[in-house]
């Protein structure tokens, strides 16, 4: 006897993964350099050379010490160090033991999740949102996932929508900026206006509403912006991050849960996220790549072709006509299609070898994301064909 909505989850492949997938038998008929997959947000740039040093300098240790477990929550050394970072940067007063070390932020949300879930309650998600979102909630936290609408004009907060989500049951809000998909990054007046939202509800309903920040993007940002640090706006936040993104380390499976000591109940907040980690069997954080994030604590790769990409595509589809907020944040472009079926649009781009993944998957249907982390001369190479399909919408 199986567990069938486990099946299913395993069954049902993500349309990112599927569409991953058919790129891989395109090339195979086509070739590789003419299969265009923006669907995936696979970071395109090297780890910085910090990286390699690192992991060089570590592996000329000792490798029982290096390789054996660490403390469950992560080696007291690493945490430090990545607490002092925080400080340097943010101006805050954490020390090693507001950090649970994970292996990226999809454990980091589960951990997180799981740690505050109870019988009954609401966990609010904002679209357009990271889809592994409602699995975390439902499969894995047993809590319901309450989906609000986007707001479409620029992808900050539609807080009208948000407000009526909001009920006594309500145990956290999820939020993503810089965003995946749309690449929004959340303004000082949004941050502030939750935060004043939330806390207005809090006293409402006589109990914390916690505020969930996935950052796996935090430092991917353009133009000069910055994107202000959620715990500083509201005290019952916990922040999810990973270095995937900002390292290039997404196969190594690196990041943390910080649950700041001014959020409600914090001590015993961080007990449960570490007795998540144990329930869900994601003790010890891989113990080579603990070592390197600590070395290369506020390094980042070469996020400038991020920006080169963003440009070129962004200026290239809008000339088109295609329409399109001008994401300020992360590596995608979340445009709206030409017709308002998604899906039949993602699937007419195929014909083009063009692979993009519908809004609907992420809760914005009439949109599609176009991952750019891709080489620049991609881009390049796409842009006619972008030309093409535009021109059978009569664009
Ligand atoms: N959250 C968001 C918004 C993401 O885009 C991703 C990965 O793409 C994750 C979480 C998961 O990140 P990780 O690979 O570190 O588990």
């Amino acid at each position: 006897m199986i567990n069938q909505s486990m099946a299913a989850l395993g069954n049902n492949r993500s349309t990112i993964r599927e569409l991953f997938e058919y790129g891989n038998s395109r090339a195979a008929v086509v070739g590789r350099e003419n299969v265009f997959d923006f669907s995936i947000g696979n970071p395109n740039v090297p780890a910085p050379d910090a990286v390699r040093r690192a992991i060089l300098e570590e592996t000329a240790g000792d490798p029982v010490a290096l390789h054996g477990y660490t403390s469950a929550q992560g080696a007291a050394d690493v945490r430090r160090t990545l607490a002092d970072d925080l400080n340097r940067r943010f101006g805050t007063d954490y020390t090693g033991d507001c950090l649970y070390l994970t292996a990226g932020a999809a454990a980091a949300l589960s951990c997180a999740f799981q740690a505050i879930a109870c019988p009954g309650d609401e966990f609010i998600v904002l679209a357009p949102y990271f889809p592994e979102y409602k699995m975390f909630i439902e499969s894995g936290a047993g809590a319901k996932c309450v989906v609000v609408p986007p707001a479409v004009q620029d992808f900050q907060i539609d807080f009208a929508a948000l407000a009526q989500a909001l009920n006594a049951r309500t145990k956290a809000i999820v939020i993503n900026s810089p965003n995946n998909p749309s690449g929004a990054v959340y303004s000082e007046q949004t941050i502030r206006r939750l935060a004043g939202l939330l806390a207005e509800k809090e006293e409402q309903y006589g109990h914390p509403i916690y505020l969930v920040s996935d950052e796996p993007y935090r430092e991917i940002i353009y133009d000069g912006i910055e994107a202000p640090f959620v715990p500083q706006y509201y005290e019952n936040t916990i922040v999810c991050y990973s270095y995937s993104k900002s390292l290039s380390l997404p196969g190594e499976r690196i990041g943390y849960v910080l649950v700041p000591p001014q959020a409600a109940d914090s001590a015993d907040l961080y007990a449960a996220v570490c007795g998540a980690g144990r329930a869900l069997g994601y003790v010890c954080a891989p113990s080579l790549f603990q070592r390197v994030a600590a070395r290369c604590a506020g390094q980042t790769s070469d996020i400038t072709v991020y920006q080169t990409n963003r440009d070129l595509l962004y200026n290239g589809l809008t000339e088109m006509g295609y329409r399109c907020v001008k994401p300020q944040g992360a590596f995608y472009l979340f445009p709206q299609t030409l017709e308002p079926d998604d899906r039949a649009f993602c699937e007419r781009a195929k014909k083009y070898d063009l692979l993009v993944v519908p809004g609907t998957d992420f809760g914005a249907p009439g949109h599609m994301r176009i991952s750019y982390c891709v080489q620049t001369e991609t881009i390049r190479r796409a842009l006619p064909l972008f030309k093409k399909l535009a021109e059978e919408y009569g664009c």
